[in-house]
């Protein structure tokens, strides 16, 4: 069965679930197609407590959710903790501010009067990856609950069981059915749902490899799509950072859910003077890293989310010193059956080695000496990749004028990276486009209605 929970910490199947038909995928597509038709006349007061309900819930069961998480693929119990408060803290964002982002939008024209409505567009299709098992998920449903899209889930096949609590969690808050259904289907399901004609658009996060083909099929069929796909983020330390906020920062900008944040910082690109300096401070970072296990709150490295994770980093770390990189920092075996990295800081990385160009996902720091600040700007921007990126300095408005020339979705001043519902995620080149979150995520998938009285 594909879809199946092995628990990272002891490489153990702890569930496995048969895949989803044909006929429930049809059931789903009717159920939620009719609930659309449905909400269309409806005010949204219902939806509203509903979500409020499913934030309660979150709040009051957050152990235990936290639990599925971790499970499923291995982060710290506390990092899994954050994360339900998080997904709680969406839900309230959303359904609070549903009724302003749904008004009708006046429009100026000399030719009559004009405006737009805010309407639902139909059941969405939501791919989702296992490195935010319930965030993930929250982002784009909330949101959409409250648009009116009910939405159809293919979860990551190796976090089943935070899927099929996410179905669980709005049902038992109240939710009609229709409005949220988790389904184990395959690629060629997703296809087919995808260009069934009830289905209005498709949102993916995950990689580049997936994201296209999603975004294939969705062009195919003339759906919208949105895609939030992997990242290569630079940090960049300025002449007049300030070295303890940079220290201090390091562990959660690159070690945060064992490395595997697609906003993680994952190039430190750092000025020759201040170079050696760094290094130091890095590898006393990464030093500091306790791996273990995941549910003891004083593990601080979790396990690698599979084994193919973990095969996939340490063949990166590989193919990079092949290709002339010095580790000068970890890579060492860890001897636990856990899928567990230890954490690695690489230099010398060259812009002929492969890896400058790929996103590591894992504890895994690319280091960068530069001779100028522009030097760091070109470095940072020269990637495929435009996700998001760090930049330190202790002068606002020469990290501002810095962060504007870094060709990315999102900059974060003098911290490693932060998500937030009223603020927009997402990137620009190979990381994706759209965004989700704030009122421009919301918007993603509502009908812009014109109305016009010449
Ligand atoms: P992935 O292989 O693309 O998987 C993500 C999701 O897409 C999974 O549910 C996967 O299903 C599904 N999928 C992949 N190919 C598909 C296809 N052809 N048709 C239908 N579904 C398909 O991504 P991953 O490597 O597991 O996830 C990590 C990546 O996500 C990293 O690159 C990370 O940076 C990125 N990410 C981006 C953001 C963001 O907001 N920008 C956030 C988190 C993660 P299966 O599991 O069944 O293969």
């Amino acid at each position: 069965m594909a879809y199946k929970t092995t628990y990272p910490y002891t490489n153990e199947i702890l569930h496995e679930f048969e895949n989803a038909t044909d006929t429930e995928l049809e059931q789903a597509l009717a159920n939620g197609h009719a609930l659309y038709k449905k909400w269309r006349d409806e005010d949204i007061s219902e939806r509203k407590a509903i979500l409020h309900q499913v934030a309660t819930l979150l709040r009051k069961d957050k152990r235990k959710y936290a639990e599925v998480m971790t499970k499923d693929m291995g982060k710290l119990l506390t990092e899994s903790e954050g994360e339900v408060e998080l997904c709680a803290t969406i839900a309230d964002y959303f359904a609070d501010k549903a009724e302003e982002f749904l008004k009708p939008v006046p429009l100026e024209t000399a030719a009559g009067s004009a405006y737009y409505l805010k309407q639902a567009t139909g059941v969405l299709v939501a791919v989702e990856p296992w490195n935010f098992p319930l965030y993930q998920i929250m982002r784009v449903f909330a949101p959409n609950f409250m648009v009116g899209n009910p939405m159809i889930l293919k979860h990551a096949s190796i976090c089943p069981a935070s899927a099929a609590a996410f179905e669980d969690l709005v049902l038992e808050a109240g939710a009609p059915v229709g409005s949220f259904k988790n389904l184990f289907i395959s690629y060629d399901q997703v296809s087919k749902a995808i260009a069934d004609p009830r289905v209005a658009g498709v949102c993916l996060t995950g990689s580049e490899r997936g994201g296209a083909s999603v975004a294939a099929e969705a062009g195919k069929n003339l759906k919208k799509s949105s895609l939030e796909l992997g990242g290569n983020d630079a940090f960049i330390i300025l002449d007049d950072a300030d070295w303890d906020e940079v220290k201090k920062t390091i562990p959660a900008a690159r070690l945060y859910n064992a490395g595997q944040v697609c906003t993680s910082s994952k190039r430190f690109i750092v000025l020759a003077d201040k170079y050696e300096e760094f290094l130091e401070i890095a590898k006393e970072a990464f030093s500091q890293a306790k791996w273990g296990d995941p549910m003891d709150p004083k593990t601080t490295l979790a396990p690698l989310s599979s084994a193919a994770a973990k095969r996939k980093v340490l063949s990166q770390i590989d193919l990079a010193v092949e290709n002339g990189a010095d580790v000068v920092y970890g890579n060492e075996p860890i001897d636990h059956p856990g899928y567990f990295v230890m954490p690695t800081i690489l230099t010398n990385i060259t812009k002929d080695n492969p890896i400058y160009n790929q996103e590591i996902f894992g504890p895994v720091a690319s280091v960068y000496k530069v001779n100028s600040e522009e030097e760091a700007i070109a470095l940072a921007n020269d990637s495929s990749y435009g996700l998001g990126g760090t930049v330190f300095s202790s002068n606002p408005e020469h990290a501002a004028k810095v962060a504007a020339k870094i060709e990315t979705g999102m900059s974060f001043i003098n911290s490693g990276w932060a998500s937030l519902p009223e603020l927009p995620f997402g990137g620009i080149k190979n990381s994706g486009y759209g965004r989700e979150m704030s009122q421009i995520g919301f918007n993603a998938f509502v009908n812009e209605h014109l109305v016009f009285t010449p």
